[in-house]
């Protein structure tokens, strides 16, 4: 399917969020990976990028419907501290993992807390226009009024069984209304609470992305990504409320949903725990850059098997071809243009790749081949290996000038000469002090290398 956007050479692109009660587990760092690449692909194509990503600080609720804990509650119960703190440190947490992956910041990231007012006048619209009630304190929008209900999810609302797989809350007149405003909490201790024109309440899952994307988007927009279990559900709602509110449709031109990160079959997710954050990976001696390469491995729209196996190949393919690009320089005289036909192909062929709805196995495979074509110089593979890496982002040209403390120099001098003797306790030794430190090593036949872990 060709890309259009709305305006040429521009794309507005809205993509959900964290919701802020616990650390980001690689699966959920899967979905913002990809969404970089896409991001990536779109920059390097031309397009000037407007991305724009929430940050859920207000407290979800546990189920896909209205029933359950409110998340971040629930963890400030759980730890003792306030709602606001628990949501300003897993923020920050969230945005040091995704520094560490090599994620571009989004243009503007939006707090739901401070964009309570937009919600409001979101569902006033609503109101206005008749598609909402007012049930047991809380404000529902009611699909019934909403005849396109559905139709990113091809809902058949018929084969829908009410109250199947979500508590029915007696309020709603449709089981699939949800609501906008609650100022009835079934929640106690609900801390997080504003004045509206409905009484004092927070409010419902899904007006935040609504109303903070239209925003800074526009009333319609290219782009809106997230993860899979995001159609039937919460992209379902945000097009019903954002399409009833403003009458133009279609709201987003193009969704993009990845799907998840697996293992042993099963999906990782935040509510279950038992998930492996990027820390759990950095401890067992993996660089951020390991996971990232890892998940370019694999068709955003495929499920993918994690496995600590397949992140360990990850991990010595990614060092092979830093080993190797480390050994060649920038020629100043050579440029993209002056490449040699095969080259110029070589750039051709990963375009088309990524053009092709993001294929990122078949762009690394590009890269590879790059890597080992004998007909190519150092210095044309340097160029395209650069090239190639403003979409890959794993920073395979970029050379440290940092010094270490001398001391730590030191140290691996000290732990070179202790392998040289094979007295591999002492370097083992060693390894584990500086990595305390915050300093990982790597081995490559030219040498130890240093990386500062920022996370440690
Ligand atoms: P949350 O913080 O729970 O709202 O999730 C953040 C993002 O991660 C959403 O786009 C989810 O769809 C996505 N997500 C959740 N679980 C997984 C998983 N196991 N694999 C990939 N993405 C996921
Ligand atoms: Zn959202």
């Amino acid at each position: 399917m060709p890309f259009l956007p709305l305006e040429k050479g521009k794309v507005g692109m809205y993509t959900c969020g964290p919701t802020v009660y616990n650390y980001a587990h690689i699966g959920n760092l899967r979905t913002y990976l990809f969404e970089d690449f896409l991001r990536r692909t779109l920059e390097y194509a031309g397009f000037k990028v407007q991305h724009v990503m929430n940050v859920t600080d207000v407290g979800h609720l546990t189920d896909d419907g209205d029933a359950g804990e409110d998340k971040i509650i629930k963890s400030s119960r759980e730890t003792g501290r306030s709602v606001w703190d628990i949501a300003q440190m897993y923020t920050e947490a969230f945005f040091r993992d995704i520094e560490r992956l090599n994620i571009k910041r989004p243009t503007i990231v939006c707090k739901a807390t401070d964009h309570i007012p937009e919600m409001i006048e979101l569902v006033k619209r609503l109101e206005e226009r008749g598609f909402t009630y007012e049930a047991g304190g809380n404000i529902y929008f009611s699909i019934d009024k909403f005849p396109d209900y559905g139709k990113l999810a091809q809902l058949d609302l018929k084969d829908l069984k009410a109250g199947a797989r979500i508590e029915v809350d007696a309020n709603k007149r449709n089981p699939h209304d949800f609501v906008l405003w609650f100022t009835r909490s079934k929640f106690e201790h609900q801390a997080m609470l504003w004045d509206s024109p409905w009484g004092r309440g927070y409010p419902g899952w899904h007006l935040e992305c609504s109303a903070m994307s239209m925003k800074y988007l526009g009333e319609q927009f290219d782009i809106h990504c997230g993860g899979i279990d995001h159609i039937p559900v919460h992209h379902t709602n945000e097009i019903a409320q954002s399409e009833a509110a403003t009458g133009k449709c279609p709201w987003v031109r193009y969704w993009l949903h990845g799907e998840f990160l697996v293992i042993d079959r099963e999906k990782m997710s935040k509510s279950k725990g038992g998930f492996l954050t990027l820390d759990r990976l950095v401890q067992e001696g993996f660089d951020p850059l390991d996971y990232r390469y890892f998940c370019l491995g694999g068709h955003y729209r495929s499920q993918l098997q994690f496995s600590f196996e397949a992140l360990k190949a990850a991990q010595s393919a990614r060092r092979s071809l830093w080993d190797r690009v480390s050994q060649w320089h920038r020629d100043e005289s050579k440029s993209l243009e002056s490449l040699h036909s095969k080259g110029k192909q070589y750039i051709t062929q990963f375009q088309q790749h990524l053009a092709n709805d993001l294929n990122t196995p078949q762009a690394l495979a590009d890269l590879w081949a790059v890597v080992k074509d004998p007909d190519i110089s150092e210095a044309e593979k340097f160029l395209l290996v650069e090239e190639m890496d403003q979409v890959l982002g794993l920073r395979l040209t970029e050379r440290s000038t940092e010094q270490l403390d001398p001391e730590l120099e030191s140290l691996i001098r000290e732990r070179e000469q202790a392998r040289k003797n094979r007295d591999f306790a002492r370097s083992d030794e060693i390894r584990a002090l500086l990595k305390s430190k915050g300093i990982l090593l790597e081995d490559t036949p030219k040498g130890t290398r240093w990386k500062r872990i920022s996370s440690l």
